[in-house]
């Protein structure tokens, strides 16, 4: 069996503060241990669960956050920026399903550790044909063009929630319950660790597994900018991508990850 892990970092137990997402902030350190530790207790539950290939890829911010030296061996590492239409190198119709540990909730959600949609700086919100849309969704759609379930995804309860929602019968496991965006009821990471393993193994073993996500086109993204010029700073031709006012841009295409690569 081969499974694709992506790991972000706002959902990893012991992480609410914006310093320890940062790097360069004397926080950042220790939670990119926490980040590491725990990628690597959901590796160790794959394996037991008879996985025999597993890529991992470090999906937060630049995409270089785990260390490398304390990596478990059992599995390959993607590390560094990669374009929105690459977003999982390596990725193919072989894998037998998809796993996003230490997520966040979507731009705008009430309540949330750290809650917005790949960017906090630029962006409000996404709307796909019509329909807010966050990072679960998005990973949903990519992971399902290449025939792939997203089985398992962990991050405070706000995600579990929207993971529900957004990828019926998914098995989600809360790190943490979020009291605000720097803010949570926490786990503490090394009880976080052996429950998510458990978890992790519930998913696999899951006989009803949850499908591929499927969107059929044509497909309408929206994006609402936090600035307005950041609007400003993009072209538009009045078909494939239109200003509809002055912080938000509509994109159009039959395609989804043409369309992403147009909008990101
Ligand atoms: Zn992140």
């Amino acid at each position: 069996m081969k499974f694709y892990v992506s790991c972000d970092m706002e959902g990893i137990a012991g992480v609410t503060l914006r310093e320890q997402l940062v790097r360069g902030e004397p926080l950042y350190e220790e939670a990119r241990r926490l980040l590491t530790l725990e990628t690597n207790a959901v590796t160790d539950a794959l394996l037991d669960a008879g996985a025999t290939r597993i890529i991992v890829k470090d999906a937060h911010g630049n995409g270089f956050n785990f260390i490398p030296e304390l990596l478990h061996p059992g599995a390959d590492y993607v590390m560094g920026a990669t374009r929105v239409e690459n977003r999982f190198p390596g990725l193919d119709k072989t894998f037998d399903g998809a796993l996003l540990i230490g997520y966040h909730a979507m731009g705008g959600t009430p309540l949330a550790v750290r809650d917005h949609t790949m960017t906090s700086q630029g962006w409000q919100s996404l709307r796909l044909n019509g329909r807010p849309i966050g990072e679960i969704g998005l990973d949903g759609l990519l992971f399902g063009l290449q025939g792939v379930p997203v089985l398992f995804v962990s991050g405070d309860d706000k995600t579990c929630a929207e993971a529900a929602n957004e990828l019926p019968g998914v098995v989600a496991y809360e790190t943490k319950t979020a009291l605000g965006r720097h803010a949570a009821l926490m786990k503490a990471p090394q009880r976080a660790r052996s429950e998510l393993q458990a978890a992790v193994r519930r998913a696999i073993e899951n006989g009803n597994r949850p499908k591929p996500l499927r969107l059929d086109g044509p497909y309408e993204l929206t994006i609402r900018f936090l600035h307005t010029e950041q609007a400003d700073a993009r072209r538009y031709d009045g078909i494939t991508a239109e200003r509809t006012d002055g912080l938000t841009a509509v994109y159009k295409s039959d395609h989804l990850t043409g369309l992403l690569a147009a909008a990101f």
